[in-house]
């Protein structure tokens, strides 16, 4: 079946030190509840709010940076409504419609997959309170409200209904948090800065909300909750009801909150006290200057300025963290090839197989240069090296100890490894035989000296060693 799934994005501004209107501090993580509000954000009579230029720089950047089209001259409405989240009883926002001009229209996310996810809409606004419920959302006999987040500036981001899988969904957020994470607006490890909200519909039929999903992985799991709960329905002859649902976490279940609102409901009402801003060319081009260098940018930098494969390239520019990593490891003094092929491969894998994040302090540019080093020193093999990347990301210490505690120096006495070939020879005739035909036995003999020496053999030295030998057994 035909499955439609757009997405509403929020995603809070957390480069900025203050709210959107007023001056409290946005730094309300861990604070004591009600204790960053002040009268502007608590919309007490008589007070004016005041727009924070600094969320309309990061707007604008967010809306170039998604291909979106900025408005010449945008609006911020009441969007009003009796719920106790925003003690004025409405939010200030924007509007697509009327008069409302948000801050830019348009726009579109190429997933890595190939598939292209348009935008309709950017726009700026306050976030309302923290709702906390004693219990579940359904039942909870009261409820808790934390006003230290309302007020605080969000960029929305709305897609058009283009997304056709939960897992495309999913995509496309990592995939807009990254962008998100280079431009340094906002940084998505923070609890609850970056939430969404789904509309799906199957088969062309009617839409149904799901509000305030809190990860990446939640929004998969609602999403394929809902389809699955919506096919049951028609199997069973039952319409889909028009309405908005709550995604309970715990349970893996949406329950429903209640009858969709329209947008008339809502009762949009242009902000008298915020003046239409105007947003120059200049201005944009100002935003455009200075923003940081993007994923292209930064692939084409990798693969013309350090050589750095180009697939290699791909995956170390899109996310923020690993280009940083990557950076730094040149920085410091790494091959940028060498450097890129072991973050890229066995690194990653390593990160995956461990369950470890690229923030993890285990994982450091320091160590992996170190035993970047150590290899180029002929210090320790290929084979080697990936032992100790593997431990150095389990335990955090350094190359230089793993190598000098577990002894894996690699063994470049030529007495001793002549020694050992010869062994290898007496106890392989028949690959000794097949050699002189066969270098894949010449690399069995190799790799029988290197097994006696726990890899540890110089790989080099040993290939010389096995083949001087056998051109002196075909002479003799
Ligand atoms: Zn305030």
């Amino acid at each position: 079946m035909d499955v439609k799934i757009g997405l509403e994005i929020h995603c809070q501004l957390t480069n900025l030190r203050t709210k959107l209107f007023c001056n409290c501090s946005s730094d309300y993580r861990g604070d004591e509840p009600n204790t960053h509000i002040c009268p502007i954000c608590m919309g007490l009579p008589g007070t004016l709010p005041l727009l924070n230029e600094k969320a309309l720089e990061d707007g604008v950047a967010v809306a170039l940076a998604l291909n979106s089209e900025i408005q010449p001259k945008m609006t911020f409405y009441r969007k009003n409504y009796f719920y106790p989240d925003m003690p004025k009883n409405f939010q200030i926002s924007q509007f697509d419609g009327g008069d409302g001009v948000p801050i830019a229209k348009g726009g579109f996310v190429d997933l890595d997959v190939g598939r292209r996810i348009k935008i309709r809409r950017i726009q700026i606004e306050e976030d309302p309170a923290k709702l906390v419920y004693s219990g579940t959302i359904d039942t909870a006999e009261e409820v808790l409200i934390d006003y230290n987040r309302a007020g605080i500036a969000l960029v929305e981001i709305v897609t058009e209904p283009d997304i056709r899988t939960p897992r495309e969904a999913r995509l496309f957020l990592q995939k807009l948090r990254d962008i998100l994470e280079f431009l340094g607006v906002s940084d998505g490890s923070l609890e609850g800065s970056m939430r969404c909200d789904a509309n799906i519909s199957l088969g062309g039929g009617t839409r149904v909300e799901i509000k305030n999903i809190s990860s990446f992985k939640e929004v998969e799991r609602a999403l394929r909750f809902e389809i699955t709960r919506q096919k049951r329905l028609s199997a069973e002859g039952l319409t889909v009801q028009r309405e908005t649902r709550h995604w309970d976490e715990s349970r893996r279940i949406t329950v429903s909150l209640r009858v969709k609102e329209t947008e008339e409901d809502y009762r949009y009402f242009p902000e008298p006290d915020i003046m239409p801003v105007v947003v120059s060319e200049q201005y944009v081009d100002a935003v455009r200057g200075a923003l940081p260098e993007l994923p292209h940018r930064k692939k084409d930098r990798y693969v013309e300025d350090l050589n750095v494969p180009v697939q290699n390239a791909a995956i170390l520019s899109r996310n923020l963290r690993l280009s940083q990593l990557f950076e730094r490891c040149v920085g410091l003094g790494a091959d940028p090839v060498e450097a890129s092929n072991w973050i890229v491969g066995d690194l990653l894998s390593y990160l995956r197989e461990l369950d470890l994040s690229l923030e993890d302090p285990k994982v450091r540019a320091e160590h992996l240069v170190e035993m970047l080093r150590l290899i180029e020193d002929g210090l320790i093999s290929g084979k080697i090296a990936k032992e100790v990347l593997l431990e150095s990301l389990k335990t955090g210490k350094s190359p230089k100890r793993i190598v000098e505690e577990r002894g894996l120096m690699k063994i470049g006495d030529e007495e001793l490894l002549e020694r050992l070939v010869e062994e290898v020879f007496r106890e392989n005739r028949r690959a000794v035989l097949d050699a002189r035909l066969n270098e894949e036995a010449v690399n069995y003999l190799i790799g029988q000296v290197m097994k006696k020496t726990a890899g540890k053999a110089d790989p080099v030295l040993t290939s010389k060693l096995v083949r001087l030998k056998l051109s002196q057994i075909e002479v003799g």
